[in-house]
């Protein structure tokens, strides 16, 4: 169990795009290395859509600034502090 926020995200989608497209595409890579700071605004407009810096809570759909990432059998979930709260609420529901 770890918590990710969005600003780290943000600080990895260098190192993810480049996963991604080892070739490079369109120079996008080397926009994103020299945008300083690199912020999700830069990211968003570099990359062309907004779905590199967003982080998704998996039970509510909701975009949000952190979340607990749970470990899984076979995939880790992302869950924000809202949709803690309430499993925390219907835990200590008698
Ligand atoms: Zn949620």
């Amino acid at each position: 169990m770890e918590k990710l926020t969005l600003k780290e995200v943000i600080k990895g989608v260098p190192d993810r795009w480049k996963a991604q497209y080892p070739n490079g595409k369109e120079g996008k890579y080397e926009k994103l290395i020299a945008a300083k700071p690199l912020s999700k605004k830069k990211v968003d407009e570099i990359i062309g859509n907004d779905s590199w810096t967003r982080l998704t809570c998996e039970s509510c759909d909701m975009d949000v600034k952190e979340v607990i990432i749970l470990d899984g059998f076979e995939y880790p979930t992302y869950i924000c502090k809202e949709c803690l709260n309430k499993a925390l609420t219907l835990l200590e529901t008698k």
